[in-house]
């Protein structure tokens, strides 16, 4: 029996990078998978055609994880189409990156919009359908920015803080009716995200991290499996780090 046979998982953010690895890893665990981005794309087809290719329900959503009315939208037509809402990861987020000195208020809010205003949008739309199944779990995506700060971060580290005091509290709410909440605080991972790092910032950053590499998708994925199957079922209000050792 696969891991998450016959349940159904909405990831934000999913058509490239941690997400889209988290979609084809619930996929072979045999998730039906809802998947959101931006915009309906070569890479949201792209995926949608593989997930299905791997014998599961798949559909990919435009939608704004930022915009409540989207999220509410979202919640509704993958409701429609899939029944039911079994695990929610929220996984899109941004950085735009820069000293206090140079970050303007445009940057923090979209910031704060994206990563952070998305988790609570996400959540409380599918919070009804959760209780009344008296079942769930939810997945949200930090970093260890969120746990330490990085100068040049201040507006992604306290989206990523937030998501955290989001997470605990919920754990505290929702536990009573067997839904769960966890936050899965990555460190140093190879995506698009990453790629725009110079170079001899990275090659600093592995020398700091013990396992001496970078993280892939996988490692995070993994992760979001066991948060996501009844292999977790007494894990409530954790922030799990997948990080190499970097932060402990
Ligand atoms: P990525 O940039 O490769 O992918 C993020 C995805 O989110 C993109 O497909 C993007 O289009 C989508 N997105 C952006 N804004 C959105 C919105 N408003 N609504 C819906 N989708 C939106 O990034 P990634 O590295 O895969 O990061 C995934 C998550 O992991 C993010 O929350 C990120 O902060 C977190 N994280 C990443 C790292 C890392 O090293 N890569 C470390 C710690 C945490």
């Amino acid at each position: 029996m696969k891991l998450l046979e016959g349940k159904t998982a909405l990831i934000t953010g999913a058509s490239r990078g941690i997400g889209r690895t988290i979609a084809l890893k619930y996929a072979e665990q045999g998730a039906n998978i809802a998947f959101s981005d931006l915009i309906y794309d070569d890479k949201m087809i792209l995926l949608e055609v593989e997930l299905k290719s791997m014998g599961v329900k798949a559909r990919g959503y435009a939608s704004d994880a930022s915009s409540f009315e989207s999220s509410e939208k979202l919640v509704a037509d993958v409701l429609a189409e899939f029944q039911s809402i079994d695990i929610l990861v929220n996984n899109a987020g941004i950085t735009r990156d820069n000293l206090l000195l140079r970050m303007t208020p445009q940057d923090w809010d979209l910031v704060m919009n994206v990563n952070l205003k998305s988790v609570f949008n996400l959540t409380k739309c599918v919070q009804k359908t959760m209780l009344k199944q008296r079942n769930g779990t939810i997945i949200n995506m930090s970093s260890v920015v969120g746990i330490e700060g990085n100068a040049g971060q201040s507006n992604y580290s306290a989206s990523k803080a937030g998501i955290i005091g989001f997470t605990k509290s919920i754990a505290q709410e929702l536990g009573s009716r067997n839904v769960r909440c966890n936050a899965i605080a990555p460190g140093f991972i190879e995506t698009e995200m990453t790629a725009k790092l110079p170079e001899d910032i990275k090659a600093k950053w592995i020398d700091d991290i013990p396992l001496k590499r970078i993280g892939t998708t996988e490692d995070v994925a993994n992760v979001a499996v066991f948060l996501a199957s009844h292999l977790s079922s007494y894990v409530n209000g954790q922030v799990i780090n997948v990080c190499g050792g970097m932060q402990t």
